[in-house]
């Protein structure tokens, strides 16, 4: 929707508004409450108006750029992401690169508070670790291990990697939680399953690094 607006020292000029709120993302029509003066930039002045959503009353500030001194602003596309801070231990991604591809939208899914969504993400992420590290280990048996439950899997695959086991398993149960309607584990929540699934991919990677440092010693 374009809309003349009062800039300060410039005068009465057309502004094309931005549709949505980018708090409740209803297309109620924004009301301007106020612009700046033109600031001068390389290759024409930039001008921020701040707009009023008049249905969940909250403010949002946009960016226009004038092209070339011509008196035409064009809005500037911001994007107003979350970035989600991920820690996964080194060289995870070698054992497992879905592991972390899913487990950063997990992560961003939290970011933006989205906790019914972000524990079945992470029961996903757990899932594709713990699959892509019993395949590491058992290759001859990569489609069986594919196909099969996880928890049969963890409980038949991990005997020789008991912490592993003991964590993944924990990971498994708590993952099944944020995915069925009925909680079993009530006493423990999302940041128990980031936990076990922090730790168990941080013996995972240890265990490829130990693997790498046996075939270093063995050449
Ligand atoms: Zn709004």
């Amino acid at each position: 929707m374009k809309k003349n607006i009062r800039i300060p020292d410039l005068g009465i000029t057309s502004f094309t508004v931005p549709n949505t709120c980018i708090h409740c993302h209803k297309d109620v029509g924004f009301l301007e409450v106020a612009a700046t003066p033109p600031i001068q930039q390389d290759g024409g002045n930039v001008v921020a108006i701040t707009f009023l959503c008049p249905s969940c009353s909250k403010f949002s500030v946009y960016e226009y750029d004038e092209l070339g001194y011509s008196g035409n602003f064009v809005l500037v596309d911001y994007s107003y992401t979350q970035t989600a801070n991920v820690n996964l231990p080194n060289n995870i991604e070698k054992v497992s690169e879905e592991f972390v591809n899913i487990f950063k939208q997990a992560a961003t899914a939290e970011a933006y508070g989205l906790k019914d969504i972000c524990g079945v993400a992470y029961r996903k992420a757990a899932e594709f670790l713990i699959k892509d590290y019993v395949i590491r280990k058992f290759p001859e048996n990569e489609e069986d291990i594919k196909n099969q439950f996880l928890g049969k899997i963890i409980s038949d695959k991990l005997d020789a990697f008991p912490k592993i086991q003991t964590l993944a398993k924990a990971t498994a149960w708590l993952g099944n939680d944020e995915t069925h309607y009925v909680r079993k584990h009530s006493d423990k929540d999302l940041a128990d399953l980031k936990a076990f699934l922090l730790a168990a991919a941080t013996f995972i990677a240890a265990d490829y690094d130990a693997d790498e440092a046996l075939i270093f010693i063995n050449k």
